[in-house]
């Protein structure tokens, strides 16, 4: 039987195998999703070997990014960002992906009016990058927003009215205000917010947080992470059976 699954460490709480589980079950597809939890990504080599029946894997935390030079072959885009959380085997050949570009462009583009032109991006982890890639791609004007104080980047505390007003899209690429968590919020002048805005927040745990919450208050459209990880998911099973067309 074909077997899928995910690496990663640890690997707690975990979306996807509850999802291809039950996508397996509900489809009648022959086919095992399995938990892999990896405490080193050394340890990657051995697992394919023995285990002869995988075609796919999901990467999550920690190994997005370590597991790029453990690949026979990785997507360009998934290059470009410099993570991948898919890969495809076939014949022993295993090629990685980046699935967070596809879900976030997807579900992204339905919600983009003309005047979403310039966009903030808070935080600047791996997520960020996928967000990042995307916008380019979109051809939308981006700035990112840390609390490291790099030169290229905007702090918090630049981060005034007018700047707010001028960025009508606004993606949260931080872990602020996921459960447990959930009384954190990005602190941005959430009082410059208003109608033309589009909030985007990559938690989808809980399904409105304190940043959504305080846009929508304002007059902001929301969206929140979970259609993005259903797509990111299905764009998985898309490439491990041969149907995904890249257009990234
Ligand atoms: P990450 O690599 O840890 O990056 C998060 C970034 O947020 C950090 O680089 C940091 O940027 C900033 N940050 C961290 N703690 C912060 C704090 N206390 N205050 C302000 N900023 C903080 O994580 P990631 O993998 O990019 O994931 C980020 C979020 O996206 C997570 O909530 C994850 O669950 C979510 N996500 C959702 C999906 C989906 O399908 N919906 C997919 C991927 C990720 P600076 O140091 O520059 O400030």
């Amino acid at each position: 039987m074909d077997c899928y699954g995910i690496i990663g460490y640890p690997l707690g709480h975990t979306f996807s195998p509850g999802y291809f589980t039950k996508k397996f079950a509900d489809e009648g597809i022959d086919a095992v999703y399995k938990s892999f939890p990896l405490e080193q990504i050394t340890e990657l080599p051995e697992l394919l070997q023995q285990q002869t029946e995988l075609r796919g894997l999901n990467v999550t935390i920690p190994y997005k990014e370590a597991v790029l030079q453990y690949l026979d072959e990785t997507d360009a885009a998934a290059k470009a960002v410099g993570a991948v959380n898919c890969i495809h085997i076939t014949d022993g050949n295993t090629k990685g992906y980046n699935t967070d570009i596809i879900g976030f462009e997807q579900s992204l583009l339905p919600l983009l009016q003309p005047h979403h032109r310039r966009a903030l991006v808070l935080g600047t982890g791996g997520a960020a990058k996928a967000v990042a890639y995307v916008l380019n791609k979109l051809g939308i004007d981006y700035r990112k927003v840390s609390r490291s104080g790099q030169p290229e980047v905007v702090s918090y505390d630049d981060l005034t009215p007018e700047l707010i007003s001028a960025h009508t899209l606004i993606i949260n690429t931080t872990p602020l205000g996921m459960y447990p968590d959930i009384y954190s919020f990005p602190p941005i002048p959430y009082d410059a917010i208003g109608a033309e805005h589009l909030l985007y927040d990559l938690i989808y745990n809980p399904a409105e947080t304190r940043f959504l919450s305080l846009g929508k208050a304002n007059g902001a459209t929301v969206k929140n992470g979970m259609e993005m990880l259903h797509l990111q998911a299905e764009a998985s099973w898309q490439i491990w059976t041969g149907h995904y067309n890249p257009t990234v």
